[in-house]
């Protein structure tokens, strides 16, 4: 698997690079839309899956509130299914906030939608504000986990600021995301620059 893989509008995933294997984090007890057929264990894939448990179990144990799994690995027809579904509803307006499928992150089981129990209640609705969201974007690296949509960097990831969506990439990609405050696009990039000098 690789874990530097890039997936965005610009580049779709194809077959061989689906995950091989998916373990589940936990069960989606709070999902937006539910289809026929569909489990509802939140999967990532296995390495992922590991870091995330680690992540997840020391920052709930020096928080009040806590960190749960939103959604994780997302089939290719889940996704047919989410864009027809919400074009159905909301027609063309729908290609601006879902992704085409197989150009969803979702689909290589490394990125991870996280909600929040505050105060007892399950929220999704989370603004980057949150003091825990705050905390966690600054100590995800630790785990090989970066903010895969930050504030200011629309131009270049497609994506709005998602202050909920992690992404798993590994321990040293990571911490030099983390370090030089750029994006997985922007990085790969600069590594492509050096390979051809
Ligand atoms: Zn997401």
């Amino acid at each position: 698997m690789d874990y530097e893989i890039i997936i965005n509008k610009n580049k779709c995933i194809k077959n061989e690079e689906l995950p091989k294997k998916l373990v589940a984090i936990g069960k989606n007890e709070h999902p937006t839309i539910s289809f026929e057929n569909e489990t509802d264990d939140i999967l990532l894939e296995e390495t992922a899956a590991l870091f995330f448990i680690k992540m997840m179990n020391d920052f709930n144990s020096s928080h009040i509130n806590k960190l749960i799994p939103d959604s994780g690995y997302r089939t290719i027809e889940r996704q047919k299914r989410l864009l027809k579904y919400y074009y159905d509803r909301d027609g063309e307006e729908a290609f601006s906030y879902v992704a085409p499928p197989r150009s969803s992150e979702h689909h290589t089981g490394l990125a991870i939608d996280i909600a929040l129990i505050i105060n007892g209640k399950y929220t999704d609705d989370i603004t980057g504000e949150e003091e825990e969201i705050i905390d966690l974007q600054s100590i995800c690296y630790k785990y090989g986990y970066i903010l895969r949509y930050p504030k200011g960097k629309e131009e270049i990831t497609g994506y709005k600021y998602e202050p909920w969506h992690f992404r798993f990439v590994g321990l040293n990609l990571a911490k030099r995301i983390h370090e030089s405050g750029l994006t997985l696009e922007e990085i790969k990039q600069l590594k492509y620059v050096k390979k051809l000098k």
